[in-house]
């Protein structure tokens, strides 16, 4: 494991600071909190300056004084306090990262607002928590960054530190890729997100999710725990929070908890304890639990009495509404079920909704039969973990809802499906006549595990892991910069093109040169810029513009049919004349096509998410959309099947960019370039394009044409620009140098059609 060194900083961001405020005869006293993440940061905290950047708290209640006063109390502690109006808490915290992000994160979409707030202020926050850590950072330090509520913040500090070692921790679920895509801000989310060089989460399965949404959404490449994404590589794994296991161990055998402990028990008479505590939050599932509860009584009269349930219900988020509402709810079900099944002197439900410290509940752990923990998602659900600790006597059944995060890890908990209410009571039915030998396997396993993967493991493991990417980008970079292609400028590539005042003949690929690669490849339309450059090079005398492509005539005429261009679709199969705007076909042997067609066909229909593009002389199946294990594994299978079905034929297999195409060897954009130079040997060709399909028209270009390849990789090109943005500031100069250039001839146009070869 890598050695996170002595010197090494860590900069903790997360939306609170770790700090309780209190006035004491009118002097404000800030004291460090406990809580897991303040735990587990605790050993890298004392270290060498460590620096916890955070809100404080409600800040508007202080006075000038106390306000100075609490600024140097948290310097003294190294907190860093980023400090927001309650307008900008109600907004970013409460409307934005509580009332949108945490309902979706939860797979609870009905509670999505109809007009959701705050993002401009969610993104405004989390620029000024970028701020403060690009102003605390030092060369070598660690970042790492906390949570949903600051989802944002890796990219704005990348921006602004592009090589500084940046970690992201969600907390909560990342929620399927068909719940996240619901997000009208998914795309910021995850670009935001993939700011970081590491991003983790607690479970494989969010992992994966977010993999796909990294895919779908953005259209990256990813492979097992790594994003590619402009260049850089980032790594997404699982780190399962844990807690502070030794203080629940040692608390729960305290005489005073173990007094307490014995207390509970006693008040519950002969009654077997269940235990629940939570936030009183939504998603932990508390009503459905009440009503398994309320039918384990209806169904078995002989528990009556002889159970009761204590629901801690610590209040969360009181200023909103969705929550008061919620918590009158949970309180009119307590009431009902109690007035029903009540007897003097036992009331089934002790509902207590206040939040308890920790070594009162270390004592109800410890006091409990079962703890009944049945979120209906939790990202990992502490208390599950922290009942376990609480067990030294190694007793105790944990009931554990599946889709909390910790059932991962808690295999040895009867597992259940909150939303199977009969379920949920046959599992209580069960835990409560459930062998003792059989209990403390159970538990010892369950021990073990909270023991050895408990929160400070959870943070080194992060911390290392995060040293490890950092040294794995620093040595990327030096290599990059060792074996750096060089690239040419915009004007080298103008001076090159001007060397003489002969007339000009572009041929320009389209996807990846004029305009960036899109996720999906609708969403390539032209903007005004491009069209504004294309129509004024066109214009000129001297110059004749052709644009060249893979899609189809119907595409091409959509986006470029209003210019005065030339336009080659279908890699050459078609070109459009560009005085008589016919469009003429080559002589291809397509007879392999059908049978090309009906296997696609049949995979599209096998493959949930991908599609066929149906051009005439080729068929193209596009599986940018598939979860990408799919889509890489079935990508793979029909390239094969294709190249096995098609041998013989004039048929070409090529594997692309997400999409797997059939066209026929014969037809490539070198027989454009060629064609060109041939129709007009007094121009001069420029060839510019970015892939693989490009190289046919480099190839294929006189020994005198300027031929530019777009992108780092291998290329017959002569020269290089680096991406569809130096393409148009080649374009752009190059049009205004034309402007102003003298003409020493009226050339008129040079060419009146595109001549192909073997057009008819
Ligand atoms: N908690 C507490 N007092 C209470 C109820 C809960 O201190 O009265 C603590 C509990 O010990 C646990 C945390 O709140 O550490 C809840 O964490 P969990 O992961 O279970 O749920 P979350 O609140 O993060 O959704």
């Amino acid at each position: 494991m890598p050695d996170v060194s002595p010197s090494q900083r860590v900069l903790l961001v997360s939306n609170r600071l770790p700090v309780s405020v209190r006035i004491e005869q009118g002097r404000l006293v800030v004291e460090r909190s406990a809580g897991g993440l303040a735990t587990g940061f605790s050993g890298y905290h004392s270290r060498s300056g460590s620096v916890w950047i955070g809100w404080p708290g409600e800040t508007w209640r202080l006075n000038p004084e106390q306000l100075g006063d609490m600024r140097a109390q948290l310097a003294d502690l190294r907190a860093v306090p980023i400090e927001l109006t309650a307008a900008e808490v109600q907004r970013y915290y409460d409307g934005f990262s509580n009332g949108v992000l945490w309902p979706l994160f939860h797979y609870d979409m009905n509670r999505l607002p109809m007009n959701a707030e705050g993002w401009s202020t969610y993104k405004r926050v989390n620029q000024r928590f970028a701020d403060a850590i690009v102003k605390q950072y030092r060369s070598g330090d660690l970042i790492w960054i906390h949570d949903y509520q600051l989802a944002l913040v890796p990219d704005m500090v990348r921006r602004q530190l592009p090589d500084a070692a940046i970690g992201f921790f969600l907390h909560v679920p990342f929620p399927s890729g068909e719940v996240f895509r619901l997000l009208p801000w998914r795309r910021e989310l995850l670009e935001g997100m993939l700011g970081a060089s590491l991003v983790g989460f607690h479970t494989v399965s969010y992992v994966l999710h977010f993999l796909t949404s990294a895919a779908n959404v953005l259209g990256c490449e990813t492979r097992a725990g790594r994003v590619e994404l402009n260049g850089r590589s980032i790594r997404v794994g699982t780190f399962p929070m844990g807690i502070d296991f030794a203080e629940y161990d040692s608390l729960a055998s305290r005489p005073d908890v173990l007094a307490e402990a014995d207390r509970l028990r006693d008040s519950a008479g002969k009654a077997a304890l269940i235990v629940s505590v939570d936030r009183l939050d939504y998603t932990k599932g508390i009503p459905r639990r009440l009503f398994a509860f309320e039918r384990l009584l209806e169904r078995y009269p002989r528990l009556r009495g002889r159970v009761s349930l204590i629901q801690v219900a610590a209040p969360s988020r009181v200023a909103v509404r969705e929550y008061q509402d919620f918590r009158r709810g949970v309180d009119e079900i307590v009431g009902r079920i109690n007035g029903r099944f009540a007897s003097l002197g036992h009331d089934p439900i002790h509902y207590i909704s206040q939040s308890l410290p920790s070594e009162r509940l270390a004592a109800i752990y410890r006091a409990a039969t079962i703890a009944l923990v049945t979120p209906l998602r939790d990202g990992m659900n502490l208390v599950a973990k922290e009942f376990v600790a609480s067990r030294p006597d190694g007793d105790g059944v944990l009931i554990l809802s599946e889709f909390a995060g910790a059932a991962a890890e808690l295999t040895d908990a009867t597992l259940v499906n909150p939303y199977d209410v009969d379920g949920v009571v046959a599992a209580i039915r069960d835990a409560l006549v459930m062998p003792e030998p059989e209990r403390r396997m159970r538990m010892s396993r369950m021990r073990e595990r909270v023991r050895t993967q408990d929160v400070g493991r959870w943070s080194h493991d992060f911390i290392s892991a995060l040293v490890t990417e950092s040294r794995r980008a620093q040595a990327g970079r030096r290599r990059a910069a060792a074996a750096a292609v060089p690239a040419d400028q915009p004007s080298d590539v103008v001076a090159a093109v001007l060397e003489d005042d002969r007339p000009l003949t572009l041929l320009l690929d389209y996807d990846g040169t004029l305009v960036g690669l899109r996720p999906s490849p609708d969403e390539a339309s032209p903007d005004s810029e491009i069209l504004k450059l294309l129509a004024g090079l066109a214009i000129l005398p001297g110059v004749t513009v052709h644009v060249i492509s893979g899609r189809r005539r119907d595409d091409l005429v959509l986006w470029l049919g209003a210019l005065p261009i030339g336009l080659h679709a279908e890699h050459g199969l078609w070109s459009r004349e560009l005085d008589s705007g016919r469009w003429r076909h080559r002589d291809v042997r397509t007879a392999w096509l059908e049978q090309a067609r009906r296997l696609m066909v049949s995979q599209t229909e096998a493959v949930e998410g991908s599609h066929l593009e149906d051009k005439e002389a080729s068929v193209a199946w596009h599986y940018r959309m598939v979860p990408p294990e799919v889509g890489r594994r079935e990508s793979a299978a029909l390239t094969r099947k294709l190249r096995r079905e098609l041998a013989g034929t004039s048929a070409a297999v090529l594997r692309g960019h997400m999409v797997v195409e059939v066209r026929d060897a014969g037809v490539n954009k070198g027989l454009v370039a060629r064609d060109l130079a041939a129709a007009n040997p007094r121009a001069r060709l420029v060839a510019v394009g970015d892939d693989l399909t490009d190289e046919d028209m480099f190839r294929a270009a006189p020994a005198d044409a300027v031929t530019v390849h777009v992108g780092t990789g291998q290329t017959a090109a002569r020269m290089r620009l680096l991406g569809p943005d130096q393409v148009r500031r080649f374009l752009a100069e190059l049009e205004e140098r034309l402007t102003e250039r003298p003409r020493t001839e009226e050339p008129g146009r040079t060419e009146s059609a595109v001549e192909t070869g073997g057009a008819r």
